[in-house]
């Protein structure tokens, strides 16, 4: 198995050396000349735990800056969808990979995409030593062949990387999907044991229309459907009551929270203190980068926190709480065993280069991290034991 030594890193404020065996933390403090495949010398560097991006749109990187400033429902109408038509498969492959560059550099070893023609997504996946979950994306104006072709990808599955990329199922919206196909999907992840993946309650014109079409509110109805359970993760969630949150909680809904793109397109802001209140596992996402406009799922933290905080409670999120968020709960809400720097958790990490001035001093690794670091701090991400 191979074997990876991690010298002279700085590791909860002190100094030590980390073996990774067979792409995970094996053991800590462990003498300096423990026999190893390989060496990485990280005398100057601190680890963390890498930070996991459970809502992306990672092509979309194509369309940043494009038709800036308008509501939600316009900037799909006028400006992405139109463009989005023009796409071709070589656009696809090109905005994946700038993505996933993009997010290596910053520090993310994991994203949770929902877009199309994705077989060119797994492929730049495969090829970069990230890991993702790649949604295959459900919509009511999708011709038989066309669904006939996405249920032969999952039918047909098998992780090119043995262990790096899952497939997930993503009705788009309830403004886009209708009930029946969130049921059939729904009963889908169940059958291949696959999680779901959706866009929920991004606004208060989603909320509106709900109660007009089906006379109750977003997590209600999806709820009196029967699709919300464990395997479920809705993006957004910013228009969600205190008893919907008490559902999301009691069915074990994990949320991917975007603070950037829910503010950039005016969405409204999340309600820190009910989804903390209810015990639902929060995550973070950046969303697609036409929307953010960039990947970079630090500055999510950072802004995550200031929104929390901007209504009057400084108390409100601290920060070892949002970083479980970008880290161990985006892990655990894709089944992924890692957002820990632990022995026997997968080996992903991100090393902090602590000659940067924007880690000094250093009475809080973690809060300089999120609060005042750039990517420019980042010398390298580990995923899986490698370095990607
Ligand atoms: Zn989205």
């Amino acid at each position: 198995m191979n074997t990876l030594l991690i010298k002279n890193v700085l590791h909860e404020g002190r100094k030590t050396n980390i073996l990774v065996k067979g792409g995970r933390f094996e053991a800590f403090d462990v003498v300096a000349d423990t026999q190893a495949d390989k060496i990485y010398e990280a005398d100057g560097l601190a680890i963390l735990p890498a930070l996991y991006n459970t809502h992306n749109h990672a092509a979309m990187t194509m369309l940043r800056g494009l038709g800036e400033d308008k509501p939600l429902q316009n900037w799909l109408q006028e400006d992405i969808w139109p463009y989005e038509e023009r796409m071709t498969v070589q656009d696809i492959r090109r905005g994946s990979e700038l993505a996933i560059s993009e997010m290596a550099s910053s520090g993310t070893v994991f994203f949770s995409d929902m877009y199309f023609d994705i077989e060119e997504t797994i492929d730049v996946v495969a090829k970069s030593g990230i890991r993702a979950a790649i949604g295959i994306t459900f919509l009511d104006g999708h011709s038989k062949t066309q669904q006939n072709e996405k249920l032969d990808l999952l039918r047909h599955w098998t992780d090119p990387t043995g262990g790096r990329i899952c497939l997930t199922l993503c009705p788009h919206a309830i403004y886009t999907a209708g009930s029946e196909m969130y049921k059939k999907v729904f009963k889908l992840s169940e059958e291949y044991g696959v999680k779901m993946h959706t866009h929920l309650s991004e606004t208060r014109k989603e909320v509106d229309d709900c109660l007009r079409e089906h006379g109750t509110t977003p997590v209600r109805y999806l709820d009196s459907l029967g699709v919300l359970g464990p395997n479920v993760i809705l993006a957004h969630c910013v228009h969600v009551d205190k008893e919907e949150w008490d559902i999301l909680a009691e069915r074990g809904v994990s949320v991917s929270h975007c603070p950037c793109s829910n503010m950039k397109l005016g969405s409204g802001r999340f309600p820190y203190e009910l989804a903390i209140e209810s015990g639902c596992r929060i995550t973070l996402g950046t969303d697609g980068a036409s929307s953010n406009n960039n990947l970079d799922l630090r500055e999510e933290m950072k802004f995550a926190a200031l929104l929390a905080k901007v209504a009057g409670n400084p108390t409100l999120l601290p920060v070892g709480e949002l970083f479980r968020w970008a880290t161990v709960n985006g892990a655990a809400a894709f089944g992924i065993d890692g957002g820990e720097i632990a022995a026997g958790k997968l080996a992903d990490a991100v090393f902090l280069n602590m000659k940067k001035e924007r880690l000094q001093p250093c009475h809080n690794l973690v809060s300089n991290w999120v609060y005042s670091a750039d990517s420019s701090c980042v010398a390298a991400t580990m995923c899986d034991g490698k370095f990607i």
